[in-house]
């Protein structure tokens, strides 16, 4: 590898899985792990054991994670996990503990802003000035990239809570959120489909009527949020948008939903080039945390 080029390290930390990984661009990766996510104390000391073990130095680590986190550079709780329903991870102090054990700059984020910053540098985004990224699994979270800088505001976008219709002759499930009940993430994230219908997503067959109200509801979402944004390009990833029937159903109904009043073609007849899939596929979170590092010492 070129020495004139910087190496960084990334972290997509997930709610059962974390994946580490050191390198300066999907096409010159030097190290990767992944290991489960069980307690703090035991996860990020699997974290720090691999970048204090890393045979070549990182100019900084980028942390993409699993929330709500603290974005708040001002706060004393910046980089904590703070009121998360995991058992064990509430108020974790993420960032601190591990730039405190490797002296390294951290640049802390949301998963979702992560995964957007990783597909503006090196995937289906490169270019755009505003991208919106949403993933849809084992929760539902989104975020919004301007000019290669990710939407904060007061706390970060929580997308995956806003309300949407819910038709309850159509659909009498009430929905999992803990806080919100039928909000987005309540009616349509993979655990969602799973209490609704009694399978795992991957065992409901193509054409199953589940696929036809998921599709209704990310677009339902996905309009909304092209309304409140106006986003260049939409990203979907995550475990649910596997299920590739999806996207097909998303683009049509959110045509339906729009009823041609967007005047641009992208969100018409060519919305297939609009709504996509993360072109990094499933690397698109732990290469998102390269891109955070990267850009933030970079730009
Ligand atoms: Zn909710």
């Amino acid at each position: 590898m070129n020495s004139d080029v910087s190496i960084y390290g990334g972290v997509e930390a997930g709610g059962t899985k974390f994946s580490c990984i050191i390198g300066s661009d999907p096409d010159h990766i030097l190290s990767e792990c992944s290991f489960r996510t069980t307690t703090p104390e035991e996860t990020l000391s699997q974290v720090i054991e691999f970048f204090a073990n890393a045979k070549e130095p990182v100019s900084a680590i980028g942390i993409g994670s699993f929330g709500p986190v603290e974005l708040n550079q001002t706060s004393k709780f910046f980089g904590h996990i703070t009121n998360t329903p995991k058992p064990g991870w509430r108020n974790t102090d993420f960032a601190g503990t591990i730039g405190r054990a490797l002296k390294i700059p951290i640049v802390f984020d949301t998963d979702t802003n992560a995964a957007g910053l990783g597909e503006i540098e090196w995937g289906n985004a490169q270019a755009l000035d505003y991208l919106l990224y949403v993933t849809i699994g084992t929760g539902i979270g989104g975020g919004f990239i301007i000019k290669r800088k990710p939407l904060h505001g007061l706390l970060h976008p929580e997308m995956g809570h806003m309300r949407i219709p819910h038709d309850w002759t159509q659909d009498p499930f009430s929905g999992i959120c803990p806080f919100h009940g039928d909000c987005l993430e309540g009616l349509a994230s993979g655990p969602a489909i799973c209490k609704r219908w009694g399978a795992l997503g991957e065992d409901i067959p193509p054409g199953h009527p589940a696929w036809i109200l998921e599709a209704q509801y990310i677009a339902a979402g996905l309009v909304n949020l092209v309304c409140a944004l106006s986003p260049q390009r939409i990203i979907l990833g995550g475990g649910v948008m596997k299920h590739a029937e999806l996207f097909s159903g998303i683009r049509e109904k959110m045509k339906e939903l729009s009823n041609r009043y967007f005047a641009h073609r992208q969100l018409q007849d060519d919305i297939s080039e609009y709504v996509v899939p993360p072109k990094l596929g499933e690397r698109v979170g732990v290469l998102g945390a390269l891109a955070l590092a990267k850009i933030a010492f970079e730009d």
